[in-house]
């Protein structure tokens, strides 16, 4: 396929990149790709089978042998034939997506994976490497943020919706450490590629934010 778009959407956790990706991809007729999604699955996978979040080797062993799979719509993730869209949304894999996220071997054997996916069909895949490592030559970049407090909040409230109450102050400590740990990391480390646009999403609603975003997209392409 010679026309088929990659719209990349990176930010820090919390910022709203899935509502968004997943609106901005209905509107556009394109594939919704969570990639965090991916991550999540090989910590999950991990933490249910004893291998250590320190342990490259058998991580990276691991994540090549995951099959990890989006139904159509974005709303339900595969874990080898399994339905875990629940299971990589509890609290304690938010860390451990991260941990698992620094070695490369994981990374890599992801990023094949995310690559074969925008060789097939137009893509907006989020994360935090899309513009900069997985897509460097994505048609749009789009980079999206908001306050620590705000995003902190924000997935308070989507916890809500699940039935979950989270305390918020201990949800933006956790926001805060795993982007100090997305940031740092060596490999791939989450930052704003240079031709992406920059999205403060601070003081704005979804409506808001998926309209900018799809005036952004219709001025690139
Ligand atoms: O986006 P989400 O919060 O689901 O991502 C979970 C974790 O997966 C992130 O904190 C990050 O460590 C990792 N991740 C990554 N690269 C991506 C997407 C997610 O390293 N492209």
């Amino acid at each position: 396929m010679t026309n088929r778009v990659v719209v990349a959407i990176d930010g820090p956790a919390g910022a709203g990149k899935s509502t968004i990706a997943r609106r901005v991809a209905g509107k556009l007729g394109f594939v919704y790709i969570d990639s965090g999604a991916m991550y999540r699955a090989v910590a999950l996978k991990a933490m249910r089978g004893g291998t250590g979040l320190s342990d490259a080797a058998g991580l990276e062993e691991l994540a090549r042998g995951a099959r990890i799979e989006f139904e159509p719509g974005g709303s339900r993730v595969l874990l080898d034939g399994e339905d875990v869209s629940a299971a990589i949304r509890a609290p304690e894999i938010s860390p451990a997506a991260s941990k698992v996220s620094v070695f490369s071997g994981v990374r890599r054997a992801l990023v094949e994976q995310q690559r074969q996916m925008g060789a097939v069909a137009s893509v907006v895949m989020e994360g935090r490497d899309i513009g900069s490592v997985v897509f460097p030559d994505a048609e749009v970049k789009i980079y999206l943020d908001a306050e620590p407090a705000v995003r902190a909040a924000r997935r308070v409230l989507e916890m809500e919706g699940k039935g979950q109450t989270l305390d918020a102050g201990e949800v933006e400590r956790e926001i805060r450490e795993r982007d100090r740990r997305d940031s740092t990391r060596a490999d791939s480390p989450l930052v704003r590629a240079p031709d992406a646009v920059y999205v403060d999403t601070t003081a704005m609603g979804p409506d808001e934010v998926e309209r900018v975003i799809l005036e952004i997209v219709r001025q690139r392409l």
